[in-house]
């Protein structure tokens, strides 16, 4: 017999390594791992003292948001129905000049409570006070790429100034936190940084070993400014200065020519889908499905509370789905099991973490969230997959563990104060404002 720290029972899992689910099911978890996936018959191997009973509930890998600015919680509402441009430079850059990292601290605390409520479990962050960031989740219990922002245009520091002091971030938390933190760099875009600036930061990953995340053809108008300018497409800017290859994850991508997403291909750069801000700022849509023939590796995410104005994985797994068909006039496009792997598996391998994340399978970090089939709305099952993409909402989530911690039970969440969060968060989001 087996001592371990934790027994989910009674449980149909979706590994997502799999599709057929495995009805009455056992996970077995010790040490921040999982141990074993499998049958209810074997519960007799395993001895612990807490036992989770996941009747009516259906165990998945924990949900990852592989684009987000998650501190920009305390802007939501400030910048409504405003095209991409003024919504930037009239609302969200004078406000972001404000910014103090108690106010990033408060706001990521927010974001990790909406993340915790409706299972997300990890994420990708590109912003300022990255170090603030990387407080928050360390006590929230979040795992997440933290991607500090660099920009070489339009601020007072210089882009080897915050490069400078992105590498201070890496050195600090890269690997922190019981290996829950990783730190990339995150070049704004191609628009808000030089050249150099681009060749500097790439260089310093690359001495670093580590990933690169990136704003990339968002916007139509910054993408022809860029064409006139410099006669080259984003993607050929950054291929012609080495910068394209695997540890890059581009967000957005959705002003790109054939050549553009063969070169994306080819380098094996990682791609971020965010149909809900992209709808929201009415950016254009992502060509997934050609980008997925060309074998390109697809993650989804949410982009800034400010413009989507949630970072609810379930509602940006629906609009992934339908947005594509539309977009194709084919129901067939997208189908909800490449969806959800989208959020899941394919999203891990986005992050470079796909052997310690993305699926219910032993010797993986638990990393695991149970949804509460026993509601109206996700009656019948005669699809799981269609129920959770179609049907299920962040809401339906119950439980949720992130490295072998359990953060949520029964909706309530374990590692924090709630009530305290919004309280602080929403004083930080009327003061910002007023300062
Ligand atoms: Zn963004």
């Amino acid at each position: 017999m087996q001592n371990i720290d934790i027994l989910i029972k009674n449980c149909t899992i979706l590994t997502m390594k799999q599709k057929e689910p495995i009805k009455n099911g056992i996970i077995a978890i010790k040490n921040g791992k999982i141990t074993f996936v499998g049958k209810e018959r074997k519960k007799d191997n395993f001895k612990t003292e807490r036992e989770i009973d996941a009747k009516f509930k259906v165990a998945l890998p924990g949900l990852i948001n592989c684009h987000t600015h998650v501190a920009m919680t305390i802007f939501r509402g400030t910048a409504e129905d405003k095209e991409l441009n003024s919504w930037l430079k009239e609302k969200i850059w004078p406000l972001e000049a404000k910014l103090k990292p108690e106010d990033v601290y408060h706001g990521t605390l927010l974001g990790c409570l909406e993340m915790i409520k409706t299972g997300t479990t990890c994420f990708v962050d590109m912003y300022f006070y990255e170090d603030a960031v990387a407080k928050a989740v360390k006590e929230l219990g979040l795992r997440a790429v933290l991607a500090p922002g660099i920009l070489s245009t339009g601020l007072s520091t210089s882009g080897q100034q915050m490069l400078e002091s992105a590498v201070e971030i890496y050195r600090k938390f890269h690997g922190t936190a019981s290996g829950r933190l990783n730190v990339w760099f995150g070049p704004h875009a191609v628009y808000s940084c030089d050249k150099q600036t681009l060749i500097s930061v790439m260089e310093a990953a690359k001495k670093l070993n580590t990933g690169l995340h990136i704003h990339l053809a968002e916007s139509a108008e910054m993408a022809e400014k860029i064409r006139l300018e410099l006669g080259i497409s984003e993607v050929g800017l950054l291929h012609e200065i080495g910068f394209l290859a695997k540890n890059v994850l581009a967000a957005h991508c959705i002003h790109l020519s054939k050549n553009d997403i063969e070169l994306l291909a080819r380098h094996n750069v990682k791609i971020v889908y965010n149909p809900v801000a992209n709808m929201k700022l009415a950016q254009g849509t992502a060509k997934i499905k050609e980008m997925l023939d060309f074998g390109i590796t697809v993650g989804l995410g949410t982009d800034g509370p400010a413009s989507n104005n949630s970072l609810d994985m379930f509602e940006t797994m629906k609009i992934a789905a339908l947005l594509q068909k539309l977009t194709y006039k084919d129901p067939r496009v997208l189908p909800a099991w490449q969806v959800l792997k989208m959020a899941t598996v394919d999203a891990a391998k986005a992050l470079g973490l796909e052997s310690e994340i993305g699926s219910i399978e032993a010797g993986k970090k638990a990393d695991i969230i149970l949804l509460d089939f026993k509601k109206p709305h996700l009656t019948p099952i005669h699809d799981f997959y269609a129920n959770i993409v179609y049907s299920a909402r962040g809401s339906d989530v119950d439980t949720v563990i992130v490295n072998g911690k359990v953060l949520m039970e029964n909706r309530e969440v374990i590692v924090a104060n709630e009530e305290e969060i919004i309280r602080k968060a929403e004083k930080t989001a009327l003061d910002i404002v007023n300062r």
